[in-house]
Parts: C-alpha cells; structure tokens; sequence
C-alpha cells in the first residue's frame, strides 16, 4: 500500500502495471497523478431502472409492496418521453461519478439510447415489456419489436430483454419473449419472487397481488400455475439459457438447483431489499450452491443512491462475517457476469481492458487485505474512473464535477 503502481494503458487496455517510476513514460502519453487512492477494476451495477432517476423526490415510500408501485405509477404516469429521457441522462452521470464501468438498466418509456453509447459505459439495456393480457400480447410485441429496431448498433451497449415479473406479464408474452431472446442471443432478465405475496399468487392466485392484479385488469379464466416463481419460468424454457434474475428473496433449495443448471445470475439489490423490510437475502447459501450472485442498485425510487460501493459499504455493515474480497467480486467480476458481458474486464491485470476506478481513502498505514478495510471504511470516495480507456469521471477535473453537479441539480 505504500508504494504506488502505474497503471500504463493504450487505447482501450491495460499495458502493463509496474511500480510507480520503474520506467519513464512516453513522451506523447498522457499522464494522470490520481493522488492517495485505491485502483479496482470498474464496479458493476447489475441492476437498476436510471429512466425512475428524477422519480426519487415524488415517490413516497409505502410499507406495501403493490402500494409502493401503485406509487410509481402515480409519478410516471404523469411523465412524457423527456422526462424519461431526461431521469436517463441525470442517471448516467451519477452511475458515472459512482465508479460504475458497466450496467445492467432497464428500460420500458425511454428511447434515446443513444445517451448510452455518448457514456462512454459498457451496459445491457434489458427493453421491459408489462403486459398481462393474452389478448393484446402480439401488439405488446410488436411495440418490442420496434424499439429494439432502434436500438444503436454498438458493441458495449448490448440488447436484452426484461419480461417485468411472472405477475405482470402473460404466459404468452413470456413465451415470446423467451423465443426472441434465445434466438438473437439477447439475455433475459426479469424480476422474481421478490415478495411473499408473488409466492401465494402464483401458488393460489389470491393475496395483495391478486387485489393489485384486479385493479390493473386480470384475464377472465386466468388460473395460477400453481408452483413456485422459478418452477413457473423453468416450465416455460426460460432457464434453457443462462440469465439475470433479480432479488429472488423468496426462493426454495429446488429453485436454487434449477438456477445452478442454468448457470443463471441473481442480482441482490442490499439497500433496496431493507427499504422493503425483507428477511434475510439467501446470497451466501446461493453463492455455496454454485450460484453468480451480483450486486444491483435497484432504482432511486428504492434505493438512496446508484452506487455500487454504497451497496457494498451497506452489505459489509449487515454481513461484517462475509469477506470484503467475496463482497468486491459480487461488484465486479460476478456482475458481468450476470450481464454476459463477461471477457477480459473485472480484473485489472495485463491485456484486460482498462475498466477501473479509483477509491480515495484515509490512510495508507495498510496493506494486503487491510487495503480492502480502507475501501469499506465510510469515508472512501470513488474519484476517477475510466471505461475501456475513456474517462468516465475524475473529480479533479472541474469540467466532469460540474457536469455532474448540473445533473444533481436538474
Ligand atoms: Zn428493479
């Protein structure tokens, strides 16, 4: 810890790391002194919804589930394209000033993707689709269709698609939306068991889901499948490929089997899950089981804030047992993993693209796992991160500070 490292990259990748002054750099290169911090590789937010990023001040928080999206549908309703772009560039900056270097997002209202590409960000956007209706699930469709049309042709902003959850999306749209994905190699991510209440609807059909369900227009004839939310999905071919699924709080050992043999991803949202009141989040038995568990955001109508290294402060301060190295994988490698974006990032070692972030911390009394304890410590602060070679954020540079001020402010 108390010898500094230069971390030498050409265009998108990390050329070599050596002890600081081994060699003279390059008379052309540009050289950036990023002070006392700690280098990592680039965070991973795996899940979150940046178009509900101006939505945090209107939403209040509500000790229901369905009442709390009730809520959001209060606040958007009222929302044209702009603001659902606009919440998607305000969120872009944050996820920035955050150290995030790549992302999981959702998006349904949006369609400025091209926002993404401008980031400089490695991301899967997850084109949602809510539709519990049988009866209009060719024109929902074919809605998806048309957006993901839209989407930039890029190589780090990457398609996915996000059937919304079990409850909120007929079978014949999920069969659809399985068939599109599998076929275009588009990963699917979708929310499950979030709530005990998802469990009773789908077991019994009855419970608060059933009541929120009617309010919003429940199918006449509909039955519930009367089986877990994971059972449900696996019936339906969705596990015949890996994918992202998020929170499953409420989850069984023979669900877990079935996400193992997928090799399938859960994306555990720390913050978000305590703002619901849920019990404990079964991710070190997940984790035991051979299960990728990544870290998520969820959205600023749930969360406080959309960075990664609050979630892992947060996770570190509820579960001081789990080791600091296994909570930075679930930020870093584990996450791309959730979002198949996996490769050469997620370590910051010759040849891996120069994704990474720096972490100002107090002390440089430390070294070896103490240097993580400095990470974790409450006062350390992400200043400088860079995607593939391209400055995300650098808080000593005034021009990123102001710009991200702006969004803060907007
Ligand atoms: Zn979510």
């Amino acid at each position: 810890m108390s010898e500094g490292v230069e971390v030498v990259i050409e265009g998108k990748y990390v050329l070599a790391i050596r002890p600081q002054g081994s060699a003279s750099a390059s008379p052309d290169s540009t050289v950036i002194d990023l002070g006392f911090a700690v280098l990592m590789p680039g965070l991973v937010n795996a899940h979150t919804h940046l178009e509900l990023t101006l939505a945090q001040t209107d939403v209040k928080p509500k000790r229901r589930f369905t009442d709390w999206i009730r809520e959001i549908v209060r606040v958007t309703s009222a929302w044209g394209e702009d603001e659902f772009n606009s919440s998607v560039e305000a969120g872009l900056r944050l996820i920035g000033e955050s150290g995030t270097t790549a992302l999981g997002d959702i998006s349904r209202n949006a369609r400025a993707m091209r926002k993404y590409v401008k980031s400089g960000i490695r991301a899967r956007i997850f084109y949602e689709v809510i539709d519990f209706n049988p009866r209009t699930a060719g024109k929902t469709f074919d809605a998806l269709l048309a957006r993901i049309d839209k989407h930039p042709r890029n190589d780090n902003v990457l398609i996915g698609i996000a059937p919304h959850t079990p409850y909120t999306v007929s079978t014949d749209v999920l069969k659809q939306c399985i068939k599109l994905a599998h076929e275009n190699d588009w990963r699917l991510c979708i929310h499950l068991a979030e709530t005990e209440a998802e469990i009773e609807f789908l077991k019994q059909g009855t419970g608060e889901i059933r009541e929120f369900r009617e309010e919003f227009g429940i199918p006449r004839g509909w039955r519930p499948p009367e089986m877990s939310s994971v059972r449900y999905l696996e019936r339906l071919g969705f596990f015949d490929q890996p994918c992202t699924l998020i929170h499953c709080n409420y989850v069984s050992e023979d669900d877990f089997c079935i996400i193992e043999q997928s090799a399938s991803s859960v994306v555990f949202c720390p913050r978000s899950h305590s703002y619901f009141g849920h019990g404990n989040h079964p991710f070190l038995r997940m984790l035991d089981c051979g299960i990728n568990v990544a870290l998520g955001t969820d959205s600023l109508a749930s969360s406080p804030t959309l960075s990664i290294l609050d979630e892992m402060k947060f996770l570190h301060g509820e579960h001081t047992e789990v080791p600091l190295q296994t909570i930075l994988r679930m930020a870093t490698q584990n996450g791309l993993e959730a979002l198949g974006l996996a490769g050469n990032a997620g370590a910051l070692s010759n040849g891996s693209f120069a994704d990474l972030v720096a972490v100002a911390v107090l002390s440089d009394e430390s070294d070896g796992e103490d240097v993580l304890k400095l990470v974790f410590a409450e006062q350390s602060e992400v200043v400088f991160s860079l995607a593939e070679g391209t400055v995300l954020y650098d808080a000593h540079d005034a021009d990123s500070r102001e710009s991200i001020d702006r969004a803060q402010r907007h």
